[in-house]
């Protein structure tokens, strides 16, 4: 057996660099370019534990056959690069003469050109990067299998913007790859909702003023479709005047849907599908503050079924429901989209129409009133009906601070109404001076 061929001599290595490259455990070879006659020193003999025999006798395919099968590809890259001059520099999977798998970082440092052709050689350093790598790979694989983004976020002192680090599913999230968004988070922000960026903007300035946590929710656009996402990041002002945000960005769509669902939900009257009481108090008092603010008057109609009870009575209160999801759609036709209209009592509806005064009320009550009474319904034994509404109607005043003052009015001018005989429009006493009866029974 050769003597062991520890590399460079003690006269090329210093002691210095000997007990400098001892203290970082990195192990230094030597290749001759020209034969691939592989030379270790003590160091990587003790980090790759090869049996005498392959050590003494190592070459570049020896060392190249001990390179998992997986990485061995990116290893002849690499190495046909270092033929070419271009260096070395690799972290791949090496069996060790124990047969422990280990992660090695190997790298050229320089290339020294010999006597002769035939003597250049190539030196560089192995360094076990086992502990890194398994660290990074847990680390990957926590962020690719986590519901949402994990990121790291930097706004410069003057203004510039990156994501030093943001994990894979991003793509999936917002549709462009991590590389793009590294080096400038401009990309990410185009992908907001044009509607959420202003708000989405304020709040990363907000903390990064007062270095209190970030939280938003947005929506964003991934290529595909438009998604709800919910971010939360705990900023950190760094020496250099630059901010330093670490957070979590996840999926909110299902909860959105929800709460969406729930709104909707809270405003809406089950039987008819329009509005409800309560969410038309809501609307009319936002229209009086409009009309206050603006001056720009709107007018309430008040509608009640006559003789409801009477239709229920004869035929059943599942046709009297059937009446009411007709009258519902009957309104759906006639109305603009801009007029709110909801339930307001068991047979009672209250319109809202934006923008309109007391004549254009009366005349749209009164076309309402004639479309129902057109229409023909039928019980379940086969006999058609008519129904009749009547309607009073009222337009805003300047001194209606309340909405329970315009709404007694439409309440007040209903009750005429009916007292009248039914199947009537009636506009309130004082605005409409003569209280005038405005559709008189038979069109
Ligand atoms: P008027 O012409 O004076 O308005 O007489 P009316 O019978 O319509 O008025 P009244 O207030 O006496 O009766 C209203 C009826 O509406 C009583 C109730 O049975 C019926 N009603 C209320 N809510 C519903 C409902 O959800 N479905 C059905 N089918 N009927 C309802
Ligand atoms: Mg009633
Ligand atoms: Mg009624």
């Amino acid at each position: 057996m050769r003597e062991q061929p520890d590399l460079l001599n003690a006269s090329e290595v210093s002691p210095v660099l000997e007990a400098l490259l001892t203290h970082v455990g990195m192990g230094l070879w030597e290749l001759n370019l020209v034969t691939g006659t592989l030379r270790g020193d003590m160091r990587l003999h003790r980090m790759l534990k090869l049996p005498e025999e392959e050590w003494v006798l190592l070459t570049m395919q020896r060392w190249q056959a001990r390179v998992h099968e997986e990485d061995r590809q990116i290893f002849q890259r690499e190495w046909r690069g270092a033929l070419s001059g271009q260096g070395f520099d690799s972290v791949y999977r090496m069996r060790l003469g124990d047969n422990r798998w280990v992660w090695i970082h190997d790298r050229s440092l320089l290339q020294l050109p010999g006597a002769s052709e035939r003597a250049a050689r190539l030196i560089g350093v192995v360094e076990d990067v086992t502990a890194v790598q398994e660290r990074q790979q847990l680390w990957q694989g926590l962020a690719s299998n986590l519901p949402g983004v994990i990121y790291t976020f930097r706004m410069d002192a003057h203004g510039h913007t990156s994501f030093p680090f943001i994990s894979e599913r991003l793509q999936e999230f917002c549709g462009i790859p991590p590389e793009a968004a590294r080096q400038d988070a401009k990309s990410l922000f185009n992908t907001v909702h044009p509607e959420d960026l202003p708000r989405f903007m304020a709040t990363v300035e907000r903390s990064k003023l007062t270095l209190k946590d970030w939280h938003c929710e947005y929506r964003v656009h991934n290529g595909v479709a438009w998604h709800w996402l919910e971010g939360r990041a705990t900023p950190e002002r760094e020496p250099d005047g630059s901010t330093v945000w670490h957070g979590l960005v996840y999926l909110v769509d299902d909860r959105k849907r929800l709460e969406e669902e729930l709104r909707q939900l809270s405003m809406t009257d089950e039987l008819t599908g329009l509005f409800n009481r309560r969410h038309l108090l809501i609307r009319l008092a936002e229209a009086l503050a409009l009309f206050q603010r603006t001056g720009v008057p709107f007018s309430l109609v008040e509608v009640d079924l006559d003789d409801f009870k009477g239709i229920n009575d004869q035929c059943g209160h599942a046709v009297g429901d059937y009446v009411l999801k007709q009258l519902a759609k009957l309104f759906a036709r006639q109305l603009r989209r801009t007029d709110v209209v909801g339930r307001v009592g068991g047979e009672e509806f209250l319109i809202l129409l934006p923008d309109t005064d007391q004549a254009g009320a009366l005349a749209l009550a009164d076309a309402l009133r004639r479309a129902l009474a057109d229409e023909r319904f039928t019980d379940t034994a086969g006999n058609t009906f008519h129904v009749t509404l009547s309607a009073g109607v009222t337009t805003v005043r300047p001194d209606d601070h309340e909405p329970e003052l315009p709404w007694a009015r439409a309440d007040h001018a209903l009750y005429r109404a009916k007292a009248i005989g039914r199947n009537y429009v009636m506009g309130d006493e004082a605005t409409d001076k003569a209280g005038t009866v405005r559709s008189p029974r038979g069109h």
